[in-house]
């Protein structure tokens, strides 16, 4: 026989969407249209890499390239270091590619 009492349960759950580019707000419990949501990640030895990952919403391309180079600039000698780097699935090689054809 299983024996049930009534506890309240605290669940976070999602309120509103920031970008991590501009700081907009939307008020909604779902990625709203048009935005997108990406991990960076690497596959290093050991816990460092679950450690590593970290997620990240944007409201537009623009602001995923702000991301982008923020995420250069801040994170030295993690990510960065490792050839298994990813960022949205893009290998970090390519991600600088791309940087550095947006640093016009
Ligand atoms: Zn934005």
């Amino acid at each position: 026989m299983r024996i049930q009492s009534n506890k309240k349960v605290i669940k976070n759950i999602t309120t509103a969407c920031s970008c991590d580019g501009c700081g907009k707000v939307v008020k909604t419990n779902y990625l709203p249209d048009n935005w997108f949501h990406f991990n960076s990640n690497h596959c290093g030895w050991g816990n460092d890499s679950v450690d590593s990952i970290e997620e990240y919403d944007v409201c537009s391309a623009e602001c995923f390239i702000k991301v982008l180079k923020n995420i250069f600039k801040k994170n030295p000698g993690c990510i960065l270091d490792y050839d298994s780097g990813e960022i949205a699935e893009m290998p970090i090689k390519f991600v600088k590619e791309l940087i550095k054809k947006y640093e016009k």
